[in-house]
């Protein structure tokens, strides 16, 4: 086992943007971290890049309604953690292309919603350490978001149409990485747990035993509490790109 950090994770963006493959995963994801700094006086934004439309397991269900249905779970969800809003970006469930149409969206919601933070899925895992594999739509989204993150967000000459319509370039300064096989931080979520399973309740399309949803959940979170010695921790693998950060948002 690699050495692992001991201490919670100390940083909070002022602003934070989660940028997803599907409606659920927010929750299935960082959802207690996000509640925890907005608490705190974070703002967050969600993205969802589709809109869950493969996501039954009826041939004949019409994948519009189903989109829909999914939509109005997610915004739910994400009232219930406080994020200021969801964009669906709407890209087809099960075949998400990491091409330049998806990085033009992700950089524009990137320039206009202006975050110290993206968090989303690790690119780099294909097979889950505890076993299983990482959808496709997981992996293409995460590269996706890092690809829009650096360079182009940063890049006025990166989609130049948009620099000259007014959204600016930006800097984000780091990315947080759920469902890591290398994760090196971890969020004390003991507070806010309990929304986190709250807003997992939302999902009613894709909660086949909902009954034992709340077990599922904690023993997730007390898993990824252990390596800081906390009741529920969120794991994260943690890239910087900007060790510049004089001006830098507060700790929490
Ligand atoms: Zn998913």
């Amino acid at each position: 086992m690699p050495e692992v950090a001991k201490a919670p994770h100390g940083w909070r963006p002022a602003r934070f943007l989660v940028i997803t493959a599907h409606p659920d995963d927010a929750e299935f994801g960082p959802a207690a971290t996000a509640a925890k700094w907005i608490d705190a006086g974070s703002i967050g934004r969600l993205v969802c890049c589709t809109s869950g439309d493969q996501g039954g397991e009826d041939a004949d269900l019409d994948p519009l309604t189903l989109a829909a249905t999914r939509e109005a779970e997610q915004s739910a969800a994400a009232a219930i953690i406080g994020y200021e809003g969801v964009s669906y970006l709407h890209q087809p469930d099960g075949a998400v292309a990491n091409d330049l149409p998806l990085r033009e969206l992700l950089v524009r919601e990137i320039r206009a919603f202006r975050p110290d933070a993206v968090l989303t899925h690790d690119p780099d895992v294909l097979f889950y350490a505890g076993g299983g594999v990482n959808h496709t739509d997981h992996r293409t989204v995460g590269i996706a978001a890092v690809d829009a993150v650096f360079p182009a967000a940063r890049n006025p000459m990166a989609f130049p149409a948009l620099a000259q319509g007014g959204l600016a370039p930006h800097r984000v300064r780091r990315l947080y990485l759920f469902w890591s096989n290398a994760p090196d931080a971890w969020v004390d979520v003991t507070d806010t747990y309990d929304r986190r399973i709250d807003a997992l309740r939302c999902h009613v399309s894709q909660l086949h035993h909902p009954e034992r949803l709340d077990e599922r959940i904690r023993a997730w979170g007390a898993e990824e509490g252990e390596p800081i010695g906390v009741a529920y921790g969120e794991a994260f693998r943690l890239v910087v790109i900007d060790e510049d950060e004089e001006d830098a948002p507060e700790v929490v």
